[in-house]
């Protein structure tokens, strides 16, 4: 062989060589460079048309117009053209101990006798990574559990190690004004305190498993003394806040409310519906910069379940759980004279439930309001429901831009992951949902979903 095909074979081998080691830094560099959709970044601010996003190691390494960023030459293109792409949806206020089916508040419709407390939470726990499941397929991919059982510790821990799953914060049981009599469990969900002392033993309790909140059932019933109930939630707040953990507090009466934030809640997490806000309590959440968590939809979801009625929107008809769903039909053979305490009458809502108004006033006050579901309720399905949520938003007034800011930016900061998810910046984790309409336009376009990523990686 001569000194010139020798030289020709090196030449080709190193040629092959090189090939092999670009082929095998394309294939591991992992880039992902979403390019040509219209871009919400969740912050509020302008729309950017035509933009790109390069996603790496699960972080949004670049983002803006298409033309400003610079695109690695080994990175995965997606083609998103003609789409939206917004932040991670995120739901503040779930329970996964409750899984939205007709035997999961045995306090409101007892049906133990049908389906033990104890087997319904068999079940729910079983069927965790698939309830998981239908947050992301819905866009979210964030929650924050609103309080359960000490599993709900445990759960956060399997959330975090299951692929297709949301990120997950939670509270622990609900340190609670009152104890339904019907939930007792060997892990309950609820816990009452009889004095200010008590409610600091049931904070402490919760502290060593690291809560990202302590939640606060402040109910009133009849002939409850509200001077007491003050004294102990109060104890709670400030145990909690001692720890640096925020409080996120239920309290859905303007006085209930106003008492909660002087004690100093970081958070509550329904709207206040027995009466229109007053400018004290606007100037008291505004000032303590709390957020306002909404729940608007779970009141239909029980009136739609226990009045008989069902009737789901498409996003939660085509992702909704159709085992939690077929459970709401088994209420209608049951006959009603066997259920203890029959079943409750959910009174037809007003025509502009005083919820709505309120949440227009706190926003237009510059308040933080939150998209929150409640779901695991009764009625109140896991994953879809905060479509709905946002639909009743965009009924009570609020835009477009501000719902998506209420349900991404703002929920982040229940979840204490302000600093990490929300926003599509610089330096955040990648998640996001590309979209096939615009939701500036109609938020029910938040339902056409073309894809969902999580940590930089697609779900699908
Ligand atoms: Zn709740």
């Amino acid at each position: 062989m001569n000194t010139w095909k020798i030289s020709l074979i090196l030449f080709c081998l190193l040629l092959t060589g090189a090939a092999f080691v670009a082929a095998q830094q394309r294939q591991t560099s992992g880039v992902i460079v979403i390019q040509g959709a219209t871009l919400i970044n969740g912050t509020g601010g302008p729309s950017i048309r035509n933009g790109a996003i390069v996603v790496d190691g699960g972080r949004i390494r670049d983002i803006g117009p298409r033309n400003e960023v610079r695109v690695p030459g080994n990175a995965q293109i997606v083609d998103a053209r003609g789409k939206w792409v917004i932040p991670g949806l995120i739901d503040a206020h779930v329970h996964f101990s409750q899984s939205g089916g007709i035997y999961t508040r045995p306090d409101i419709v007892d049906l133990r006798k049908w389906r033990s407390y104890e087997k319904e939470m068999e079940w729910i726990k079983q069927r965790l990574p698939y309830t998981f499941e239908r947050y992301l397929v819905s866009g979210v991919t964030g929650v924050v559990d609103c309080g359960g059982p000490m599993w709900n510790f445990e759960m956060r821990d399997i959330a975090s190690h299951t692929k297709k799953a949301p990120r997950v914060a939670v509270a622990g049981p609900l340190i609670a004004t009152y104890l339904p009599p019907t939930t007792l469990a060997s892990d309950p969900d609820i816990v009452k305190p009889d004095s200010p002392a008590q409610a600091r033993d049931l904070v402490r309790r919760q502290l060593d498993r690291k809560p990202d909140l302590i939640k606060l059932w402040w109910v009133r019933r009849q002939g409850d003394n509200f001077n007491e109930q003050v004294q102990i939630m109060s104890a709670a707040i400030d145990e909690s806040k001692s720890h640096s953990v925020r409080v996120a507090v239920h309290a859905t009466e303007l006085d209930t409310a106003k008492a909660a934030v002087r004690a100093g809640a970081d958070i509550l997490v329904h709207s206040v519906s027995d009466r229109l806000v007053d400018t004290e309590f606007i100037n008291l959440v505004k000032n303590r910069d709390v957020l306002y968590i909404t729940t608007l939809a779970v009141e239909d979801g029980y009136r739609m379940v226990l009045d008989r009625q069902v009737a789901l929107t498409d996003i939660e008809q085509k992702l909704g759980d159709t085992e939690v769903i077929a459970t709401w039909s088994e209420l209608a053979k049951i006959p009603a004279a066997e259920i203890p305490g029959g079943v409750p009458h959910i009174p037809a809502p007003p025509k502009r439930p005083a919820a709505y108004d309120n949440l227009m006033l706190l926003e237009s006050a510059g308040v933080r309001v939150v998209a929150g579901t409640d779901a695991g309720n009764i009625g109140t399905l896991h994953g879809p429901s905060l479509h709905h949520e946002m639909e009743l938003m965009a009924a009570a007034g609020l835009r477009p831009l501000d719902i998506i800011g209420s349900a991404t930016k703002n929920a982040a900061a229940v979840m204490g992951l302000q600093n990490d998810v929300g926003t599509l910046q610089k330096g955040k984790f990648a998640d996001l949902v590309i979209l096939d309409g615009d939701p500036l336009a109609d938020i029910k376009n938040t339902r056409k979903i073309f894809k969902v990523m999580k940590a930089g990686e697609f779900l699908q």
